[in-house]
């Protein structure tokens, strides 16, 4: 079976989606290809390739089915895969409540799931456009409505020190709480989850679908995971009863009690911290930086897997001092063992007028933080660079051998340095 052919139907995005607001994706084409769950002849959506051996009307009707899945399973030639169908269930049109949130006077609503804390008057919605007030109730449009899924490596979110070499079923609803200049995945986050086309996924079935295809992970990544949290929690728990886990790819701009829900469900998120100054969080991103910081140290003390990503953009957030401050700051509430990435930044959305981050500024930042004693900082977004690998931080040999989002050499045993027996932080199986 050609996995990567194999879920082909939820695709909506323009363009194939970036795992994090700074990834240049199709750097390594011949990947690319390898990678890309949802093939370019899928146009005639939700009727999808791995369908070919059923006509039209027969595929359908079988699709309106409950437990479509089984039924399909049975019709589908030997090899296929039913992951696809296991995703066509009807649609249910409605939302479902939103947790997280409180009840006011006069059919107003608050939301408590992002520091936002929008209040909300009857009939409108949240920033984020995906959380409406119905008659006082508050409600989630995105739960089971996933706009795009794609098969990637692991690597490509970024984790490295999550079971590296793995694949990650990678999916997204519409929307997101903040507004970044230079979003990569503006056509689904900034958007109303009405204008995109979307398909109903229900937690059990987007588990099945990653454990058909092979993928040990579901990552929630491209636009922001934060605003579907209930869903994701949901997903979550699916996969965990299949054996599946769960890694959530954000912004950090969420409130105490849903970070804490998340947490318990999550086995490793990576947070973008986009700067290391309130202004440019305020300017650029339209958030603030302290509740990101706040929650870096939440998911650290709760002891789920974290990794960062910093997007170095040129002349904004790129100088010395942002670097160390940020590096000490890391060091001192984090710790030295947390992963932080130097993504390159290139020109999109509303950050046009700039030039990509150039690789110097990135292996600046990466000696910068080294020196302030980081173990693991990386280079991203500048394939075949030293600074992707990983060194263990007792020996120095490299234990980890990366290009791009592939692993060349992994020199680790139960997660400790082949050479010296030093254990290396991470997830390693
Ligand atoms: S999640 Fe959405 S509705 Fe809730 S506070 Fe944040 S932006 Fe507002």
């Amino acid at each position: 079976m050609n996995r990567s052919r194999s879920f082909a139907n939820v695709r909506q995005c323009a363009t194939k989606p970036s795992s994090t607001t700074s990834e240049k994706h199709d750097s390594d084409p011949s990947q690319a290809d390898r990678i890309d769950a949802l093939p370019d002849d899928a146009e005639d959506w939700p009727i999808a390739t791995a369908a070919a051996s059923l006509n039209r009307r027969r595929f359908l009707k079988l699709a309106a089915i409950p437990c479509a899945a089984c039924a399909l399973a049975a019709c589908l030639p030997p090899g296929s895969s039913v992951s696809l169908h296991a995703s066509l269930l009807p649609q249910s049109d409605d939302a479902i409540e939103a947790r997280f949130y409180d009840k006011l006077a006069s059919r107003n609503v608050q939301c408590r799931l992002c520091p936002r804390q929008c209040v909300v008057a009857n009939g409108r919605r949240g920033y984020c456009n995906v959380r409406e007030n119905r008659g006082g109730t508050y409600y989630s449009l995105v739960h089971s409505r996933l706009c795009t899924a794609h098969i990637d490596p692991i690597e490509k979110k970024p984790f490295f020190h999550f079971r590296p070499g793995t694949l990650a079923f990678s999916v997204a609803t519409g929307g997101c709480n903040v507004n970044c200049k230079f979003c990569q995945n503006w056509e689904i986050s900034q958007i109303a989850p009405e204008q995109l086309r979307r398909q109903y996924v229900t937690p059990s079935s987007l588990a099945a679908a990653a454990k058909q295809n092979g993928c040990p992970t579901l990552a929630y990544t491209y636009s922001e995971p934060i605003i579907a949290s209930e869903y994701y929690l949901d997903c979550a728990g699916a996969g965990h009863s299949l054996g599946v886990k769960s890694v959530f790819v954000s912004n950090g701009f969420i409130r105490g009690e849903p970070l804490n829900k998340l947490c318990d469900r999550m086995d490793a998120i990576k947070i973008d911290l986009k700067a290391f100054s309130d202004a440019y969080y305020r300017e650029v991103v339209n958030a603030e930086l302290r509740p990101v910081l706040d929650t870096l140290v939440t998911i650290r003390k709760r002891g789920v897997w974290l990794e960062i990503v910093y997007l170095v953009v040129p002349t904004l957030n790129d100088s010395d001092g942002e670097f160390k401050a940020m590096a000490k700051w890391v060091k001192s509430e984090l710790g030295s063992d947390v992963p932080v990435h130097f993504t390159r930044f290139y020109p999109l959305y509303r950050l046009k007028n700039l030039p990509p981050t150039p690789v110097d500024t990135l292996r600046r930042a990466k000696t910068i933080a080294d020196s302030e004693g980081l173990h693991f900082v990386y280079v991203g977004n500048v394939p075949g660079d030293p600074g992707e690998d990983t060194y263990c931080p007792r020996c120095q040999h490299m234990v980890v051998e990366r290009t791009g989002f592939t692993v060349r050499r992994l020199q680790l045993k139960n997660g400790r340095c082949e050479f010296c027996q030093q254990p290396v932080p991470g997830v390693w199986s």
